[in-house]
């Protein structure tokens, strides 16, 4: 099992979401990676391949961070463990991104669906329908649309959320695994 983290407060979250993937590292991962809302509301986004070192060496190089943000250590289940598979995913637009612990099992039909009403793919990942799915059912709370999002799924799972048209927020959910 892998790991999702998400801080939101006074401090900054980066080197707190990072702390917090530090102490999930026991648990086993492929890659890692985070998203906060900077300064300037926009929605930024870090990954890497590989141990978490890499992910705070990618940090060091091009430095985000912001109040409230979430990150995620990912064990692959669909998709090979490089650094465009790795979490967060986000939606066409960019403004919403997800981490997800679980396995989306009706994914290939979702997919499928999904590509039909325009959506446009760029990972080999279950999880990027889920950011995909968010989007379609946007309308101006992002709790809402995550639980019109989860009818859909099956599969067992655990997610944070944040979106820039909805800030100030992370939106977690879960069907199994504890988050
Ligand atoms: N199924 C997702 C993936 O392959 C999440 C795997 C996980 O739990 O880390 O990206």
């Amino acid at each position: 099992m892998c790991g999702i983290v998400g801080y939101i407060g006074q401090r900054k979250a980066v080197p707190i979401i990072l702390d917090g993937l530090r102490r999930l590292e026991y648990r086993g991962y492929d890659s890692a990676g985070l998203a906060v809302l900077d300064d300037h509301e926009a929605l930024c986004v870090r990954r890497a391949s590989g141990k978490l070192r890499n992910l705070e060496d990618c940090v060091r190089l091009n430095p985000v961070d912001g109040p409230y943000g979430v990150g995620h250590t990912r064990w692959a289940t669909h998709g090979r463990p490089t650094e465009e598979n790795a979490h967060p995913h986000r939606d066409c637009t960019g403004d919403i991104v997800v981490v997800h612990n679980g396995i989306v099992e009706n994914y290939l039909q979702l997919k499928r669906e999904l590509q039909a009403e325009g959506h446009r793919f760029i990972t080999e990942t279950d999880t990027e329908i889920i950011a995909h799915l968010i989007e379609k059912y946007f309308e101006d709370r992002l709790e809402e649309a995550v639980r019109k999002a989860l009818k859909e799924l099956n599969g067992v799972f655990a997610l944070a959320i944040i979106s820039r048209r909805d800030p100030n927020k992370i939106v977690a959910a879960r069907n199994g695994p504890p988050v």
